[in-house]
């Protein structure tokens, strides 16, 4: 049955015929496995072309909650797949501030009133998903320590650990950009490639790996974190402490402080877009240098692991092609062509989502349940924002 719901979650639907072969087992077997999930209603199947029927991981019971922390806001979402309903709630930080990133308090009060606005109780969930916005080391579950500054309130505090304590249900926590990145592999812009490059590009860079279904995380949680690659070690200096890293020439900021020379006065990423679209040539111009300095390092990075499929999300992919043709040719420069024929380079298709379903995913993946395809309800989001009132 493992073998079964492996295979159904890496391939997505599948006849029969395809799981007996992957799994090994007999079509007999196969059949009787499908069955006894259908009948607890962790699959279905689905007729095709009218003769033929796909098995499918369907969700039908249960609830996930998944949460993002992030520096400048807190996010929850309960999914209630026994009712098909999405939940959300948001908080926001001032920047700079000692709020920033919440703290477990918080999160646990969040968490609690989703549960009782959706007419659940705690005991309802099947997990609960951390995406945090910062590598959390593998062996303490913490915050690394060269992000702590931007998350004050969960220095030292093993964040998984310290809310299943308080909730009494399991938890899970990763990082967000992995998690993003598994989100996309299970559902998106990489699903179904065997290696998956994921690259979040919104006010700093984060990355994930997929490697055979499964996020890689290496020694402390810092594998795939491609914005900290250095590209020019005598660059700008990072908040990580390296010099030249990736984020220090594509992320929000730096993307506007290269701009303050031409006085457009621009102060989101999404205005410099915008205005690139319109033809703006200063804009049009960093854009097309944050496509450049990707490619590298993304030829940098094929030329290790072979990704089929690479992907770029948050704000900087909204650019699209004004983002992307310099990406691409820039990554063929470096002989990337040679190395990996095949890969290609597409904008990720899950939005500013990624990391909340991504924690989904990953509650099913550790609770051996999925959905072979995302239900339209759990992409509605129904946002109620309040201020942080403390
Ligand atoms: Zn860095």
């Amino acid at each position: 049955m493992r073998r079964v719901l492996e295979s159904l979650r890496l391939h997505g639907p599948s006849s029969q015929a395809a799981l007996a072969r992957r799994t090994e087992l007999s079509r007999a077997t196969v059949n009787s496995i499908v069955k006894s999930l259908r009948e607890e209603g962790i699959a279905e199947t689905r007729p095709v072309n009218g003769r033929e029927f796909l098995v499918a991981l369907v969700s039908r019971q249960g609830a996930v909650m998944s949460v993002q922390v992030n520096v400048t806001s807190l996010r929850a979402s309960l999914f209630d797949f026994g009712t098909h309903a999405r939940h959300d709630a948001s908080v926001t930080f001032q920047e700079d501030t000692e709020e920033e990133g919440g703290d477990p308090e918080l999160v646990v009060d969040m968490v609690r009133t989703l549960v009782s606005r959706a007419g659940l109780l705690s005991t309802d969930l099947a997990g609960v998903a951390v995406a945090v916005q910062a590598p959390l080391a593998r062996a303490t579950g913490t915050v690394t320590s060269w992000a702590r500054l931007q998350l004050p309130a969960w220095r030292d505090i093993p964040v998984a650990e310290s809310l299943q304590e308080t909730l009494g249900v399991p938890v899970w926590a990763e990082n967000d950009a992995n998690l993003a990145a598994l989100a996309e592999w299970t559902w998106g812009s990489g699903q179904g490639a065997a290696d998956f490059l994921y690259a979040m590009c919104s006010a700093k860079v984060g990355g994930g790996l997929v490697i055979d279904g499964r996020i890689y995380r290496g020694g402390d949680g810092l594998a795939g974190e491609i914005g900290h690659m250095v590209l020019e070690p005598e660059g700008p200096v990072c908040f990580c402490g390296s010099r030249g890293c990736l984020t220090t020439f594509v992320s929000e900021r730096s993307l506007l402080h290269a701009l303050k020379s031409s006085g457009g006065g621009h102060t989101t990423l999404h205005q410099v877009i915008d205005s690139a679209r319109r033809g703006d040539p200063a804009c049009r111009r960093v854009l097309y240098e944050a496509g450049r300095h990707l490619g590298r390092a993304f030829a940098n990075t094929a030329k290790l692991m072979a990704p089929s499929v690479v992907a770029v999300g948050g704000t900087l992919s909204k650019a699209g092609p004004l983002l992307f043709d310099s990406l691409v040719s820039s990554a063929e420069v470096q002989s990337l062509k040679v190395a990996s024929p095949d890969i290609r380079f597409v904008p990720a298709a899950l939005g500013d989502d990624a990391a909340l379903l991504g924690g989904v995913a990953m509650v099913f993946a550790e609770t051996g349940t999925g959905a072979s395809a995302l239900p339209a309800w759990a992409l509605r989001q129904q946002t109620i924002q309040k201020p942080n009132s403390r």
